[in-house]
């Protein structure tokens, strides 16, 4: 950001700077009659053209993106003016709007529900939790708006990934209907499907998000990735592999480096250094590293397997007992690998 602001400042002087040269150059006594001149030497700055404002419905909006023209421009809600309205005083917006600016969602964060379709909506829209979204599974073509893009929805909770905290403040919310797990007699948790309508749904939202905001891969997440010590939605059931590899939303890694460090792993007795604090505090660093929120211990305590667990929810959804085993350390090395932090 800093970089951006001194790139941004100092194109602003040396532009400011270059036409001054040009009148010092032109100027010059002429002997005889004073002619105009056939070239205007400009001193200013060419000013760009001001924003359109335009109304819809009572909300005004700029028609185009002013703070980055890279990104989307065709929603309201990117361009959309919420203004004061001081007593006796006009506030003027086309004046002066700022390129400094950017846009406050940085992240995409889905749950499930655990409540059918009509609690869900009580819930969400009558009680202290919400989302911006709720996908239900009424098999119909409609996606319920719960809260504004721009505002906050009490989504996340206490909540952390890289070195970002209460993604509520940053994040655009799903919530999706579904009836979360059951625990069976040995107290594994038994985690409901996905109906296909749902998951359709559910991509094209994102999609529709990720592409306007320009959300990276590394910042589609699962509640349980943001909470892992809180929270287990959207489960292992929701297909994370299919969103990749069908909509290319979100994070997936490369199954033949997944392989190569699966054989790497395998190569050795995987089950010797298990216990071994240096290979726990390395996994922790990587989790770490990788976007979760643990302490390094160099221990496999409470918090570290909840984590492993949240991870595999979401990577490895075939097994989610919160154990590092060979597998699920090699999809780390490749994820990592992958989507290195810059
Ligand atoms: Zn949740």
């Amino acid at each position: 950001m800093r970089k951006t602001l001194y790139i941004i400042g100092l194109s602003a002087f040396v532009f400011s700077c270059t036409p001054q040269q040009n009148v010092k150059k032109s100027s010059y006594k002429p002997k005889g009659p004073v002619s105009q001149p056939k070239t205007v030497v400009k001193t200013q700055t060419p000013e760009k053209p001001k924003p359109q404002i335009t109304n819809d419905h009572g909300v005004e909006f700029f028609t185009t993106n002013i703070s980055d023209a890279a990104k989307n421009d065709n929603t309201v809600s990117y361009g959309s003016i919420v203004s004061a309205k001081p007593a006796g005083y006009k506030v003027v917006k086309t004046y002066f709007p700022a390129i400094a600016q950017n846009f406050r969602q940085k992240y995409l964060i889905l749950h499930y529900t655990a409540l059918p379709d009509d609690k869900s909506i009580t819930v969400l829209t009558q009680q202290a939790v919400s989302a911006h979204y709720l996908v239900n599974n009424t098999g119909d073509n409609e996606i319920y708006q719960l809260v504004d893009e721009n505002k906050r929805s009490y989504h996340a909770g206490v909540s952390s990934w890289r070195n970002d905290k209460n993604l509520n403040d940053t994040s655009i919310g799903i919530e999706i209907v579904n009836a979360g797990y059951t625990s069976d007699a040995t107290g594994k948790k038994i985690f409901a499907p996905f109906n296909d309508d749902q998951i359709k749904k559910v991509a094209a939202l994102a999609k529709d998000i990720i592409t306007r905001y320009q959300i990276p891969a590394t910042n589609v997440l699962a509640h349980s990735d943001i909470a892992p010590t809180r929270k287990q939605d959207p489960g292992p059931s929701f297909p994370w592999k299919k969103l990749y590899d069908q909509y290319q939303i979100g994070m997936w890694y490369d199954e033949a480096s997944k392989q190569n460090y699966y054989d790497l792993a395998t190569s050795t007795d995987f089950t010797v250094k298990y216990n071994d604090p240096t290979f726990i505090f390395s996994v922790q660093t990587q989790l770490q590293k990788f976007g979760y929120t643990l302490d390094l211990s160099g221990k496999w305590d409470d918090t570290t397997k909840k984590t492993i667990e949240a991870f595999q929810y979401h990577f490895r959804p075939q097994n989610y007992d919160g154990i590092m085993d060979a597998e699920t350390w090699s999809i780390l090395q490749a994820l990592s690998l992958k989507y290195p932090v810059k």
